[in-house]
């Protein structure tokens, strides 16, 4: 294998990383002159600091911050990593979804505030159900399909839409919980609108793992302080800075982007990062390329 340059901008957790034998760890916008590999989780990559780059390999399977066009245009390949979160991101919907419908952080709070005093547990308010819910789910593609799987059995009525089938709009007043599973693209960036919005149910509750910017989210705010409809969310549009008036929401959960966050998934996101250094190392084909080969 002929020597390569590899530069990441952090150390990936697992066993795989060793493989990579010698990474230099530098932030992205250092210029990397000689460069040939670059690791990624998401940050924009300038070209014009990394005139050898060959292979930009993100961590994650969305990629929406990596200039796909221009890096092809380079003649730079862009992998990701897909199929290994899609379970953890499919459980953290769902417990996101149990959680904000069943009050299991506000109940937390309740019982560890000494607010709890009687034997009948006069919850801050009651919940709504899960099981036998209509669940819409935005995004029928990896992720969206294992939700679907999991929400079967909790016996919820699931809708869905795709870019290739579906009515968003006639789907959105049938739920009791959305479910958002789209990448960001420029379709997809602010899709659910302040008038899609208005389109749930009162009592119906949004969950977003995918990416914070599909959502207008000065119109979800306002929905939420109204207390009209209740979210479970994981992704902001401006992360890491959360809208100030959803920190006080007793119908909202917060979570800090951590959909493929367990041990296992991100050991398996660094082996898919590290197969495909090693491929390009070796002049192989890439297993998880996002743009299309140059001939
Ligand atoms: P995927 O398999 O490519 O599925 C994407 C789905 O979105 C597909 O069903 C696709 O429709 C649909 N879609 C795309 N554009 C659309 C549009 N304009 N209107 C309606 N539907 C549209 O992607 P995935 O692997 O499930 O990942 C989805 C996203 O989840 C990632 O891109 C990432 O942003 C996010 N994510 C977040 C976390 C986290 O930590 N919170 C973790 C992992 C992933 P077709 O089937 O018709 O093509």
């Amino acid at each position: 294998m002929a020597p390569v340059k590899v530069r990441a901008t952090r150390v990936l957790p697992g066993p795989a990383w060793s493989e990579l034998g010698q990474v230099e760890i530098a932030p992205v916008d250092e210029p990397g002159p000689d460069v040939q590999a670059l690791v990624v989780t998401n940050e924009p990559v300038d070209l014009s600091r990394y005139p050898s780059l060959r292979l930009i390999a993100n961590y994650g399977v969305g990629y929406d911050r990596v200039d796909v066009a221009a890096a092809s245009a380079g003649g730079v390949a862009v992998t990701n990593t897909p199929g290994v979160l899609d379970a953890a991101t499919a459980d953290l919907a769902i417990a996101l979804m149990l959680a904000v419908r069943r009050g299991v952080v506000a109940g937390d709070r309740f019982v560890r505030s000494g607010a709890w005093a009687t034997h009948w547990a006069e919850a801050p308010s009651l919940g709504r159900d899960v099981s036998g819910a209509t669940l819409g789910i935005v995004g029928l593609g990896r992720i969206g399909s294992a939700v679907a799987r999991r929400a079967a059995a909790f016996d919820m009525r699931v809708l869905s839409v795709r870019r290739s089938d579906g009515d968003l709009d006639a789907m959105l007043p049938e739920c009791d919980v959305v479910s958002l599973h789209v990448p960001l693209t420029a379709q997809t960036r602010g899709m659910i609108t302040r008038e899609r919005l208005a389109l749930l149910r009162d009592g119906a509750t949004i969950v977003n793992t995918a990416r914070g910017e599909v959502v207008d989210e000065a119109a979800l705010v306002a929905e939420l302080v109204s207390g009209r409809i209740s979210a479970g969310l994981d992704v902001f549009a401006h992360e890491p800075s959360v809208p100030r008036e959803l920190l006080e929401l007793p119908n909202v959960v917060l979570t800090p982007h951590i959909g493929s966050g367990t041990v296992e998934t991100r050991a398996a996101m660094t082996r898919v990062v590290v197969d495909n250094v090693l491929a390009f190392m070796r002049g192989d084909v890439l297993p998880t390329r996002v743009n299309e080969q140059r001939v």
